[in-house]
């Protein structure tokens, strides 16, 4: 039976003075990423800069401020995913005048390493020592690079990195928050298992084949980053797969169903991040006296990582990703972001406070060359009417 819903707890703003403090710890840390050593002397480069900075720091002091999750984090997601796409394309088109990759540069190893790609490429490096990626082991956007971003992340959010590091997630979070109410309301709990599936699938058939089976065939992400020359017909056809997952799961069913549906019902690294999630400090728990079940938070949460059973046993699935929409949907406060192995009566925004330090700085370390870049670009557009 529904319990009583009109004892809505109301958040508690916190102080001026202590949001300042708190935050003072963050704007160094930016400060310090973002110019690394040096303030840039042409006015594009400044403006940016200065921009990026003010940009990330009024988004976490509203965190810290008003007690809200993912209503900042996901503008600083979605503007990530945006500038990401505009930089990379536009970098692909000023270097090889196309989105295409071409024979030539896979055999250079010039294709970008993203962390997708990581699943398949484990047991093949185990067998045989090499990465079956044409990308380069060291530098920008390198296979050594993703690796160690990729572990260190993990072992700090575990799969957090979904909803705070993925510069991917942005895109389909944003698709998802179009429409005020979903149109596909039910989605059968059985599809939840597939990214498991998929996951298993691709590194199989990446350890037989020793070739990135995700990355010939399945990923959606190949549509706004680059993809093979068409050369042949099954180029074409892995094209359209490409294309086809891009519209499908990243734009048309997130709009219709207000749910990240390529990371809660496709994509193997989520899977595989699900484990991670395992062994992360941190995670999102209920306090079942609070709870009244009026199930704002499963309607709510873009993953489908909390249902009626979840509400249940106090705590949500492993498949989680940190976002916060639960913990800021909940009129109760009865969801709250906790320290595994501390006391769950404990006061609930210092876990929340503890988790977004390294959560809002891992996002802006991420995003910080993106957003820069874009800005300067866009700029660039504007006055000379060419991103270069
Ligand atoms: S935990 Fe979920 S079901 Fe319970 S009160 Fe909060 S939003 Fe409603
Ligand atoms: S359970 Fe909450 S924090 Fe976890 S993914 Fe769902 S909405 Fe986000």
């Amino acid at each position: 039976m529904k319990k009583d819903t009109t004892a809505v707890f109301a958040i508690k703003k916190r102080s001026l003075f202590k949001t300042v403090l708190l935050c003072l710890p963050m704007m160094f840390l930016t400060f310090m990423m973002l110019t690394q050593g040096s303030i840039p002397t042409d006015g594009e480069r400044l403006f940016a800069l200065i921009a990026t900075f003010l940009f990330f720091n009024i988004l976490f002091f509203l965190m810290v401020r008003t007690g809200k999750t993912d209503r900042f984090r996901s503008i600083l997601f979605i503007t990530l995913a945006v500038c990401f796409v505009f930089s990379f394309i536009s970098n692909l088109i000023a270097v090889r005048g196309s989105m295409a990759l071409s024979r030539a540069t896979m055999i250079e190893g010039g294709a970008p390493f993203c962390h997708l790609v990581i699943p398949m490429t484990i047991i093949p490096a185990a067998l045989t020592k090499t990465i079956i990626f044409p990308g380069k082991i060291l530098g920008r956007y390198s296979i050594a690079g993703m690796f160690v971003l990729w572990i260190g992340v993990s072992l700090a959010l575990g799969r957090g990195l979904c909803s705070w590091f993925c510069f991917f997630g942005g895109l389909e979070d944003g698709f998802s928050r179009i429409l005020k109410k979903p149109i596909i309301k039910n989605i059968n709990k059985k599809w939840t298992y597939l990214p498991y599936a998929v996951l298993l699938g691709i590194v199989l058939m990446s350890a037989l084949t020793l070739s990135p089976t995700y990355c010939k065939w399945l990923c959606p992400f190949k549509t706004v980053t680059e993809y093979v020359e068409i050369t042949s017909v099954k180029v074409l056809i892995q094209t359209i797969i490409f294309v086809s997952l891009f519209i499908g799961l990243v734009v048309v069913l997130p709009i219709l169903t207000k749910r990240r549906t390529q990371c809660g019902l496709f994509c193997p690294l989520g899977a595989l991040q699900s484990v991670t999630n395992k062994t992360n400090v941190f995670e999102i728990r209920l306090d079942q006296d609070k709870c009244v079940q009026c199930n704002k938070c499963i309607k709510a949460c873009p993953t489908f990582s909390i249902d009626e059973e979840s509400l249940g046993r106090g705590r949500v699935k492993t498949s989680c990703t940190k976002c916060g929409k639960c913990v800021d949907a909940c009129p109760q406060q009865a969801l709250f972001y906790h320290v595994k192995g501390t006391s769950l009566v404990s006061k609930l925004d210092r876990y929340r406070l503890l988790f977004l330090y390294p959560a809002f700085l891992v996002l802006a370390i991420i995003s910080s060359r993106f957003v820069q870049d874009a800005i300067v670009k866009t700029i660039n557009l504007i006055t000379t009417g060419t991103t270069i």
